[in-house]
C-alpha cells in the first residue's frame, strides 16, 4: 500500500479552516472580502452613526487590516468626533453607501455589517452610546453595555 493517502490527509489537516465573507455597497461597485472571523462586532447608538447609516443605530465588525481586501472605487469622508477621534469613512461614489471605515486611534478596518447582506453574520457582543438609543429598541440579554 502506498503511504500517499495518509500523507495527503495530514497535509489537508494543516490547512486552516478560514471562512471568507463578501461585503458590498448598495450598487455593488465597492466590494470587500474578509478572511476569518471579526475581532469584534458592536452596535453604536451615537448620533453620528445614525446619520452615517441612515438607520437608528450602526452595526459594525472590526477586522485586522490583513484580513481585508477591498475592490472598486471609494471616496472618503473624514470626521473628527466630539472626543477628538478621527475616523475615515469609505463610501461608494456612485450609490453613497459607506462600506468600511478606519479610526485613527484604533487598529484595523471596520466594516458595516449590513454591507455583508448576510442574516447569519455573527451577532454584536457590545453596545455603545446607549444614552442615544431609541427607546423602543431591545437588545440581546447577554450584550455588553458600554456608555
Ligand atoms: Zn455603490
Ligand atoms: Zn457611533
Amino acid at each position: 500500500m502506498s503511504p500517499e493517502p495518509t500523507l495527503s490527509k495530514l497535509t489537508l489537516s494543516k490547512i486552516p479552516l478560514v471562512s471568507t465573507r463578501n461585503a458590498a455597497c448598495h450598487c455593488e461597485q465597492l466590494r470587500l472580502t474578509v478572511e476569518g472571523e471579526p475581532v469584534r462586532v458592536s452596535i453604536c447608538h451615537c448620533l453620528a452613526c445614525q446619520r452615517r447609516t441612515g438607520s437608528v443605530f450602526g452595526v459594525q465588525a472590526r477586522f485586522d487590516a490583513e484580513q481585508v481586501t477591498t475592490e472598486g472605487a471609494s471616496r472618503q469622508y473624514v470626521r473628527v468626533s466630539d472626543d477628538g477621534e478621527k475616523g475615515t469613512f469609505h463610501f461608494c461614489p456612485d450609490c453613497g453607501a459607506t462600506v468600511f471605515y478606519t479610526a485613527e486611534a484604533r487598529p484595523g478596518i471596520v466594516v458595516s455589517v449590513g454591507a455583508f447582506a448576510d442574516p447569519s453574520f455573527p451577532a454584536p457582543t457590545m453596545s455603545a452610546w446607549e444614552e442615544r438609543r431609541h427607546s423602543w429598541l431591545r437588545l440581546p440579554d447577554d450584550i455588553e453595555h458600554v456608555s
